[in-house]
């Protein structure tokens, strides 16, 4: 293998980042294409670990939309899920049906039994009053219960 071949033939396998289009940082319009409002905050990409750059075959391994890949789980895990570990990939899929049951459980307590986002929040924090953080958390909750109602709200 000729010298510049061993220095540049490794950047042929690489390509910009699909989910964060080479910026590094996922901002909202980045979440907005990928549709994962209700999932995801404007952070470090962790599809491309930040460097804006991702393995050619990375697409084969996991979606660029894969919800439970961010930049707040372990490495350890992140590369195991960027390596397309089964263990891995199955922890991803009952993320992501977690997060599925919880919208579809908000839409479903705020459009058919009609309950404001307050009272929404109110019953998921039932036995957690006591807690230090508890008001903090509740408000956290309160807006993304908003924010699944207003995704939700436009959609129909
Ligand atoms: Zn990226």
């Amino acid at each position: 293998m000729s010298f510049l071949k061993k220095i540049f033939g490794n950047n042929q396998s690489f390509k910009e980042c699909p989910r964060c289009l080479g910026k590094g940082q996922v901002d909202w319009a980045d979440i907005e294409r990928l549709n994962q409002e209700l999932k995801w905050i404007p952070g470090t990409c962790a599809y491309c670990g930040g460097s804006g750059k991702v393995d050619n075959g990375i697409e084969d391994n996991v979606p660029v939309d894969a919800s439970y890949l961010v930049i707040n789980l372990q490495e350890d895990e992140r590369k195991s899920i960027i390596n397309g570990h089964p263990d891995a990939l199955e922890r991803g899929k009952q993320f992501d049906e977690e997060i599925d049951t919880l919208i579809n459980q908000i839409s479903y307590l705020h459009f058919e039994a009609n309950l404001t986002s307050i009272q929404i929040a109110k019953f998921f924090f039932i036995g957690k009053e006591d807690s230090n953080s508890y008001e903090s958390e509740k408000q956290d909750f309160i807006n993304y219960v908003e924010s699944v109602i207003q995704k939700k709200a436009s959609k129909d």
